[in-house]
Parts: C-alpha cells; structure tokens; sequence
C-alpha cells in the first residue's frame, strides 16, 4: 500500500453544515450566483520561476531585478494545508498545485504528503495534482509520487529544441523536459498530461508533431489557446490560433472524431483519432468559453483567493491566519476559530461569485488591469 492511501482520522474533514445538493453536479456543494459549486482549488505554491516563457513571463519585464515575494510573504506548508482543509470541507475535490514553478519551492513533497491526508466529508481521497515545467522533474518525480501526488500536468510546447529554446526565454534544451517526462512515467504517473499553448508565427508547426509524439508516448495532450493573461505578455487576438484550427492541422494528417466529455466541467474539448490511437484535448479559452461550467478557485502563494483566472482583486485568506493571538496557534480552540474565519470568507465569496470573463472578453478587456498568471496560481 503506497503511504497516502491509509485513511488518517485525524486528517479527515469534517461535513459542512449547510451544503446542499446542487442541480450541477447533484452533489453536496456550495453554489455561486450562477449555481456552479467550488470543486477544484489551484493552489499555487511560489511566484518563482527558472523559465521565462514569453507568453507568461517575458523576460524583457521580469529581468534581474524583479521584486519577487519575500519568503516571509508567502504561505507556509502549514498554512496552505489548513486552507486546503477549509475547501475540502466545503465540496472541493481537486488540489492542482501551480505557481510560478512549483517545482522551484523548496521541500515540495512535504506538501505534497500533508495534502494527500485530506478527505473528503464522505471520506474520500482529495485529486492531488501538480502542473510544472517539467525542467525538475527528473529528480523530483519519485518523491512526489512517493509522497502521495495522483498525477502530473507537464506544459511543453515544442519538441522543436530551437522553439523551445525559445519561448521558455532561457534557452532550455527540450531534451532535459523530455527526460523529466520519462522519469515521471518511470515513477508511476500514468498517463501523464501534457499542455501546449499555441501562438500564431511561434510553435504552429509543432502542432502535428507534438500530436504524433503524444500518441506514440500514450502521453494525453492538451493544447491550449493562447490568452490574455495578465497584461505583461503584449496579447492580441491576432496571435491566438483557435482550436478549430489546431483540430484541422492536426485531422488532415491523423484523422480526427469528437470525443464525450468524461464530466460536467471539463474543460477540453476531446477528439479521438479515428484509427483508434488516443485522443487529443483542445482547450478552447478564447474561442469557446467554458466560464458556465467553471468551479475553480485559486489561491496565491502569498495567501489570495482569486475566483477566476482574470480577476484584479483577491480576498486575503493570510490575513485572517496571521491574526493575532490565532497565529500559528497549535491550541486546538484558536486553530478552530482561525479555521472558521477562513471558512467563512470563502463560503461569503464563492455564494457572491459572478465572474464570466472569457464569456465577456472583448480586445477592449484585454487591456483591463489584472493579475499575472504566475502571480496568481497559473
Ligand atoms: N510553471 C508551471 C507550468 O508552466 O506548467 C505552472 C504554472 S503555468 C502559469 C500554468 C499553465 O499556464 C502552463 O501550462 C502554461 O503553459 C499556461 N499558460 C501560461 N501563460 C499562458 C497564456 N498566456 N495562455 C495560455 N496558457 C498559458
Ligand atoms: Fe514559468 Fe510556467 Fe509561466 Fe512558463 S508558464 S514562465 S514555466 S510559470
Ligand atoms: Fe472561470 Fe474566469 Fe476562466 Fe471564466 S474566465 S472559465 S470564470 S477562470
């Protein structure tokens, strides 16, 4: 029996008074003002990040001399496993750790093992899932795995070792993500998932590429939109090559059916090739919102609940933890009332959730203020 699946009572989240069965899923949660219950938290785990991808990061703007967090601003382990516990108890059924780079945060599968003691009300297990770089994974894959992750997101957007080079703004060899990719099969995430943005004039050639090696690996590839993250990253339009397209590049060399979807929410669109080998994901952000089906929350290394990806605001949860007299209380009374605090902040800002930006957007709202991506929990 691997260590995360013991069942550890102590661990257990308690049920929620008050959550009901909700019409989009019929399961226990808590609604927003369009009906859609928190299910997924994004939590990320640093800003730092060793790449500098140009749709991201760019590195023109983040250079040397950009004003990171100070460590002493970002959540603890401890602190992030005892919001995590909050969610959890409130119907969330996925943690997707992110960042920045989460691999870059030192001691990760100490999280990684604390999170993976979570359950549910009714006693199940939480999705523990991380989305990385993959340039650390070749050493980090078999702790992880060994301190209780599911499953593993690598983004990769060419195999192409000049594009890569490239759009990561390091000039990172291809090769040193694809041998994180095989560490982490070596470590037992199977299937992995593997995320490729796609920009106009940059990766489209590796379109058909990246589909033949992801069949070949049995790797599920996603390719996703380019968006208008943040405002750093210069977006426009123009740049974004729509799923309809990256489907017809792909389907006239490997043919191409639609797929279900597995579950309401899910946020690609699936294809099948129609010789039987695979599938492929498109995640159609700009093209085809999914902003009805939303039930992500995130929260930022330095402590904010964001309720979607574009929002200018966040709610401070860290605030609330760092109170005084229930700071790191280990008195069970005050870590309760720290506890409930943070519960009812989330439960009064999920209920007052109206966000649909990607339904909204317009080049007009691209130019809105709003939070990087890897400030926020990509
Ligand atoms: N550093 C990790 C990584 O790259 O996998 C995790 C954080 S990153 C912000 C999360 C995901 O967001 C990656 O798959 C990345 O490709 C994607 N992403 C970042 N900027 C994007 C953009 N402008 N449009 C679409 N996806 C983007
Ligand atoms: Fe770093 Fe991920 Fe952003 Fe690239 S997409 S700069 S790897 S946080
Ligand atoms: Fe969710 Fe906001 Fe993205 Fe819509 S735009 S899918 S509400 S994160």
């Amino acid at each position: 029996m691997e260590p995360h699946a013991r069942p550890d009572p102590a661990a257990a989240a308690t049920p929620t008074p008050g959550l009901v069965a909700n019409e989009f899923d019929g399961k226990p949660g808590l609604p927003d003002r369009f009906g859609r219950p928190l299910r997924d938290l994004r939590i990320s785990v640093t800003d730092r990040c060793n790449f500098r991808c140009t749709y991201c990061m760019p590195a023109e703007i983040f250079g040397r001399d950009f004003a990171f967090l100070p460590h002493s601003e970002v959540l603890t382990f401890e602190e992030i496993t005892s919001i995590a516990r909050v969610f959890v108890e409130l119907g969330v059924e996925k943690l997707r750790i992110t960042g920045g780079e989460p691999l870059v945060r030192r001691d990760l599968p100490t999280l990684l093992a604390q999170l993976a003691r979570l359950r549910t009300p009714d006693g199940r297990e939480v999705d523990l899932t991380l989305t990385t770089n993959g340039s650390a994974l070749k050493a980090l894959a078999r702790p992880l795995r060994d301190a209780g992750l599911k499953r593993v997101t690598v983004s990769l957007d060419s195999l192409d070792d000049e594009v890569f080079r490239s759009m990561n703004g390091i000039d990172f060899p291809v090769q040193r993500v694809l041998d994180g990719i095989a560490a982490a099969r070596e470590a037992g995430f199977d299937p992995i998932k593997v995320n490729m943005v796609v920009k106009r004039g940059t990766n489209e050639e590796s379109i058909v590429p990246m589909a033949r090696w992801a069949r070949e690996q049995g790797a599920i590839l996603r390719f996703i939109e380019y968006m208008d993250v943040g405002t750093a990253n210069g977006w426009a339009m123009d740049d974004v090559v729509t799923a309809k397209q990256i489907v017809a590049r792909i389907d006239a060399e490997l043919p191409l059916e639609p797929a279900q979807a597995n579950y309401r929410g899910e946020v690609a669109e699936r294809w099948r090739y129609k010789d039987g080998g695979g599938e492929v994901g498109v995640i159609a952000s700009v093209s085809g919102p999914f902003c009805g089906d939303c039930t992500r929350a995130r929260l930022s290394a330095e402590g904010k609940l964001y309720t979607c990806l574009f929002a200018a605001k966040g709610h401070d949860i860290r605030a609330l933890l760092r109170a005084e007299g229930t700071a790191g209380a280990t008195d069970a009374g005050l870590a309760a009332e720290r506890d409930a605090a943070v519960r009812e902040l989330v439960d009064r800002t999920w209920r007052a959730r109206v966000d649909r930006y990607s339904e909204l957007r317009t080049e007009a709202t691209s130019h809105l203020p709003r939070v990087e991506m890897f400030a926020m929990g990509g």
